[in-house]
């Protein structure tokens, strides 16, 4: 049994730890407010169960709950409890601790990056510093203060000299900040709120104590949200970070396959963009047979093997692997990749490209084959299906023997009511391929009006003009990189 913390909703902000439980558990029981994606990596067969607290609606009473984690430990399950932040900060994770240990069940905790500092760092506010606070309180701000029987001290809350940090607290702002300022402690003392903190929504508001509560209703502050007291809440002015991220605030589309998204995906967030992944492609890898079986068993005859994406890369080495080889097939042959994407699987591979064109589209590849002498020899083009035919047709025109063998398809990824909806609030479509293209335009769905569209190259955006899609940014440099850069500055007009 592991009681696990989620952290408050940026899946990076998950731990080593989580995420290994995650991937090895039975059965998954979670709250609403772990972070999206949280339980991706689980097994295929793992049982995962909410138990979750709605407002108004509970699902499970928390000694259900208790019930339900020492059962499921007792029938011999491997069980991760997982929860938003940490476990042990206003999770109750306190309780359904107390419960196994009180039923001789063996547990683990699992720390988690708690909301009430990872949402005003995410703001731009340190809860501690050595110029405006030593210490730091976190407070749960459910109870009603109103209340006769309140479990907080107001008196010594008011008094504590340091940052105090409300948890649950947004309803109630406007009595917690009477009681404080009832109590002592000064309306012109800097206060913060952040909504949906770490989370790409993430809002802040900073004012006094005095008009917190008035502001927050004003701009409509809801829950999750963190409410801190204390001078470090001015400290957001300079410190600031998130927002000022080139792409903070944009949707950005990825409409490539969902297995080769992380990468472009990862630049866009680290840039401060929201990613939706609306994949509209995916990777069918050709069975091991026909001339492709042929091409792995006589790939030692070639003079020049041609590969053309990372996919064909990984999926040559996989055909190699499978008839019993490795690298050192190629070792005859001079190795082409159209850029560097491609070349740096064929290095994860252990081979070192001979020829990348300074351009990564096939004409360019054609001229930079040119020194290489291919007339009258073997020469094998491996890749997609269905690609242009420009590289052959070159090298069969300089008179070389040119097997031009598929390693897979590109197949349609039908689009998920979500996907189609989350592309068309999308404030850019990136597309890295023609096919990415014209397997969206079959999708029927469309981007929104106001949408940029971002081609990664000459090719794929005449696709796009074909389809009747403007391009309005197209990289100068044809791969991953250059999308990224195209599209920051595109942002930045
Ligand atoms: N165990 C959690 C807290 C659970 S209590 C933790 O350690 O973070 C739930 C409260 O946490 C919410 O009412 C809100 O005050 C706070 N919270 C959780 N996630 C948040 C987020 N992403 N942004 C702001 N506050 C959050």
């Amino acid at each position: 049994m592991y009681l696990v913390g989620a952290g408050p909703g940026d899946p990076g902000l998950m731990t080593r730890r989580s995420l290994e439980l995650i991937a090895a558990a039975d059965a998954i029981l979670y709250d609403r407010l772990i972070p999206p994606g949280a339980l991706e990596g689980a097994r295929s067969d793992a049982e995962l169960r909410y138990v979750g607290k709605e407002p108004g609606a509970p699902a499970l009473t928390q000694e259900e709950t208790n019930e339900l984690l020492v059962e499921l430990a007792c029938a011999g399950k491997r069980v991760v409890r997982l929860k938003g932040g940490d476990p042990f900060v206003f999770g109750r994770g306190g309780e359904e601790a107390e419960a196994l240990a009180a039923a001789g069940i063996r547990f683990e905790v699992v720390p988690g990056v708690t909301a009430g500092v990872a949402a005003p760092a995410y703001a731009g506010i340190p809860v501690t510093h050595r110029d405006a606070a030593s210490a730091v309180a976190f407070v749960t701000g459910h109870e009603d203060p109103a209340k006769p029987d309140t479990a907080l001290d107001w008196d010594a809350l008011a008094r504590f000299p340091g940052t105090l940090v409300f948890y649950m607290g947004i309803r109630n702002l406007p009595l917690i900040a009477d009681r404080l300022v009832g109590a002592g402690r000064g309306p012109g003392e800097p206060a913060a709120g952040v909504e949906r903190g770490t989370h790409p929504g993430q809002r802040a508001i900073v004012d006094t104590l005095g008009g917190i509560a008035a502001r927050a209703q004003a701009e409509e502050v809801r829950p999750p949200a963190i409410t801190l007291v204390g001078a470090v809440a001015e400290l957001r002015d300079t410190i600031a970070w998130l927002e000022r991220r080139p792409l903070h605030g944009q949707v950005v589309a990825v409409t490539r396959a969902r297995a080769q998204a992380s990468g472009l995906a990862g630049r866009l967030r680290e840039l401060g963009a929201e990613v939706v992944e609306t994949p509209t492609i995916r990777i069918e890898p050709r069975p091991l047979e026909g001339e492709l079986r042929e091409a792995i068993d006589r790939i030692g005859d070639y003079a020049l093997v041609c590969l053309t994406s990372p996919n064909g890369v990984s999926l040559l080495f996989a055909g190699l692997g499978a008839a019993g080889r490795d690298a050192r097939a190629l070792a005859p042959a001079t190795v082409a990749a159209i850029g560097p994407g491609t070349a740096a699987e064929l290095a994860r591979h252990g081979v070192r490209a001979d020829v990348v064109p300074e351009r990564f589209v096939a004409e360019a590849l054609v001229e930079a084959l040119e020194p290489v002498a291919v007339e009258g020899r073997r020469v094998l083009v491996a890749r997609a299906a269905e690609a242009r035919d420009v590289l052959p047709d070159a090298l069969r025109a300089r008179g070389a023997e040119v097997d031009d063998v598929a390693l897979y398809d590109t197949v349609a990824e039908p689009l998920t009511e979500a996907e189609r909806a989350a592309l068309a609030r999308a404030d850019y479509v990136t597309f890295t391929s023609s096919s990415t293209v014209r397997f969206l335009a079959e999708s029927g769905a469309r981007p929104g009006a106001g949408a940029r569209i971002v081609s990664i190259g000459p090719v794929t955006s005449a696709t796009a003009a074909e389809h009747g899609l403007t391009v309005d940014v197209e990289a100068e440099r044809h791969d991953i990189d250059g999308l990224v850069d195209a599209l920051t500055a595109d942002s930045s007009r």
